[in-house]
């Protein structure tokens, strides 16, 4: 069991001590310390990219928006209204929910959805049937996108169900969805092919 911080002790939601261990496997929210600690391994890859290190999309993507916050939080605090999109755009693919939720309430639909995600076990699912489509097993959810995830400081897969609407942000995704995610960006990647061809 990891010490008790002053941080800890500030959060709403404390499991009860029986289930602290228990609790402690799953997501919460991120502690001042374990924000700093990620925001150490941010700027390293932020420093990575200006030495021209190859990085992966999802990887540059993130050191990018390490540097256009420091840009953008200047704009907003500077006077200009319309950066703080921007900015709170920065804070989710950092994955730092709270702070994006503290500076811009009017979003908070969007990103509530993304702390309730967050917090959600890997292996909770909405009822929604899996259908078979060509032949093709098509589960209710699909991927939208890798996100961030600061304390594990690894990129969890964001899924959404199409039908009502539910997300979870996991580390390892169920085997069925990503089966059906392969399926779907090899059709895609075929069409491309097909249209291609068609234009020569
Ligand atoms: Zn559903």
């Amino acid at each position: 069991m990891s010490k008790v911080t002053p941080d800890d002790e500030k959060d709403e939601f404390r499991a009860p001590p029986e289930k602290v261990e228990e609790a402690e496997k799953h997501f919460r929210k991120p502690t001042k310390k374990e924000l700093a600690e990620a925001q150490k391994y941010t700027q390293t890859l932020l420093n990575m990219l200006a030495t021209g290190a190859r990085l992966t999309n999802e990887e540059t993507e993130l050191a990018v928006s390490v540097r256009n916050e420091v840009f953008y939080r200047q704009m907003y605090e500077g006077g200009v209204p319309s950066a703080l999109h921007n900015l709170v755009n920065c804070l989710i693919t950092q994955g730092r929910f709270e702070e994006a939720l503290e500076l811009c309430p009017a979003r908070s639909e969007e990103l509530n959805e993304l702390i309730e995600a967050r917090d959600r076990d890997d292996y909770e699912r909405c009822p929604c049937p899996t259908v078979e489509i060509e032949k093709v097993k098509t589960p209710s959810e699909y991927v939208v996108r890798k996100q961030w995830h600061p304390v594990k400081k690894v990129f969890c897969y964001l899924y959404r169900c199409k039908d009502c609407g539910n997300m979870n942000l996991v580390e390892n995704p169920l085997p069925e969805i990503l089966l059906y995610h392969a399926a779907r960006m090899d059709a895609i990647a075929k069409t491309k092919a097909e249209l291609l061809k068609n234009r020569r």
